[in-house]
């Protein structure tokens, strides 16, 4: 299993934690930043894969000064970036993600997507992008446009406290744009527990966990070009 986001270096025990993951079936993890503070913590990490971005719960005034000591030397992917109404600075979040896919276009290198409450508004900059939609919370709608435009669907620990909109979602993704994650240590305590939320999008879609386990590990390999 492939978890497609997760935060290892905000764990407790990174080293400890990644190898209950290994244990549990995930083999491979995309270790996503959110702040300058972030990317150096996670440059210690071995044996898995990195984001890093400038995460909009993290965009200020400053954002500028903050991304301008991004490197991505070695990253397999920009992010976590994105748009969240929730969240003061709406205009500097969008300013701030507009610079950040033009990184991830330079680079050639696929996004890591945090969008809360803000789809419509991140929608026509998304073209010319790859990249997922982590966590997603849209509607089934949204979703069609998220799709077409080629993006990845990301499900997190939020399937297992249920809800029809995140229900119809998880039915609603195509099998090879499907993925899962943790987001840990924030939605769940650590990427071991991966498996929980493959089970929770198997049972929910109708499918066998061998088969979205294997789907989406196969996915992540194609979307970062890793593990
Ligand atoms: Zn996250």
């Amino acid at each position: 299993m492939i978890d497609s986001h997760c935060h290892l270096h905000d764990c407790p025990d990174p080293q400890a934690t990644l190898e209950r993951a290994r244990r549990a079936g995930v083999s491979g993890l995309l270790v996503v930043g959110t702040h300058p503070e972030s990317w150096q913590r996670q440059r210690s990490l071995e044996g898995v894969a990195l984001a890093f971005g400038l995460h909009p719960w993290w965009v200020g005034p400053d954002w500028r000064s903050d991304l301008a000591r991004l490197d991505l030397t070695g990253a397999s992917a920009v992010g976590e970036i994105g748009l969240d109404r929730l969240k003061p600075h709406f205009e500097l979040q969008l300013e701030a993600f507009q610079a950040q896919l033009e990184l991830a276009r330079d680079h050639q290198l696929p996004v890591a997507l945090h969008v809360v409450k803000a789809h419509e508004a991140a929608l026509p900059h998304l073209d010319r992008v790859r990249g997922v939609m982590h966590s997603y919370s849209g509607s089934r709608e949204q979703l069609k446009a998220f799709l077409e435009r080629g993006l990845y669907i990301s499900f997190s620990p939020a399937v297992l406290r249920g809800g029809k909109k995140v229900e119809g979602a998880v039915k609603s993704v195509p099998l090879e744009r499907l993925l899962v994650e943790t987001d840990s240590p924030y939605q769940t305590a650590e990427p071991a527990d991966l498996p929980r939320v493959v089970a929770e999008v198997a049972r929910l879609r109708g499918q066998d966990p061998l088969q979205v386990a294997a789907a989406t590990e196969e996915n992540g390999r194609r979307l970062f070009g890793i593990f």
